[in-house]
């Protein structure tokens, strides 16, 4: 009983954060019914329950943030995914993205660099019977063993497209990811076309937390 308790604890705030989102322009009923089961509260740190319905990021530690509800929202939506297609993340954070694919029926891979965050999600993601491969490390080179991903999804802002994971895209498939300097980035959709080839589109200004790896930003510690 208290688990369901705990589930319907912010129904009419994440009702209304639905509500929202279908404002801002998202449409994959898909997506917006999977959200307005999935309790973000669980997935932000304690204290910051109550605020988890506003559509903004908050903090999850580590210098670190939960994406904006509408930014996973839309990112998800453009990747036009296919029911039990496999899908690499790169950024796992809370596990909050990582949950809404599983939820769609992905067949979900994350990577994350901070152990404890890495941990966290892990766990939270296990309590909810989410079936979720997770992995610390550097994403920016991929997850190969797994390869070829369908859609690989980058929810930390880069300072260009990572070449280990075009090459870790099968033919036709898709990766979303921002691009840009520290300040804002544009993000950009990229499909790969043949073994050589892959084009982008840009789908507007957002602000992710850097991506530090190989491939992406130096640490600066
Ligand atoms: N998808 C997350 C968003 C987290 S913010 C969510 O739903 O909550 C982006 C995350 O990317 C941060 O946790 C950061 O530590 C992580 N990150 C940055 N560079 C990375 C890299 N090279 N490999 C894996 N994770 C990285």
């Amino acid at each position: 009983m208290q688990s369901a308790i705990r589930i319907n604890q912010f129904k009419e705030e994440r009702l209304q954060l639905i509500e929202q989102l279908r404002m801002r322009g998202i449409t994959d009923e898909n997506v917006l019914s999977v959200m307005s089961d999935l309790p973000r509260e669980l997935f932000v740190k304690d204290g910051f329950e109550r605020r988890a319905y506003e559509d903004s990021a908050l903090p999850i530690g580590l210098q670190q943030t939960i994406s904006q509800p509408f930014t996973v929202a839309f990112m998800t939506q453009k990747l036009q995914l296919e029911y039990g297609e496999k899908i690499l993340e790169i950024g796992t954070g809370s596990g909050y993205q990582a949950a809404v694919l599983a939820k769609l029926g992905m067949k979900v891979f994350t990577i994350e660099r901070h152990f404890d965050l890495y941990r966290q999600a892990r766990s939270i993601l296990a309590e909810m019977g989410l079936t979720v491969s997770t992995r610390q490390g550097d994403g920016t080179i991929g997850w190969k063993d797994n390869a070829p991903y369908d859609a690989i999804i980058v929810t930390a802002g880069a300072p260009d497209v990572p070449n280990s994971l075009v090459m870790q895209l099968r033919i036709g498939g898709r990766m979303i990811l921002p691009i840009g300097d520290e300040k804002s980035q544009m993000l950009t959709l990229v499909r790969r076309i043949d073994n050589e080839h892959y084009e982008g589109h840009n789908l507007g200004e957002f602000r992710f937390v850097p991506l530090v790896g190989k491939e992406g930003w130096a640490d600066k510690k």
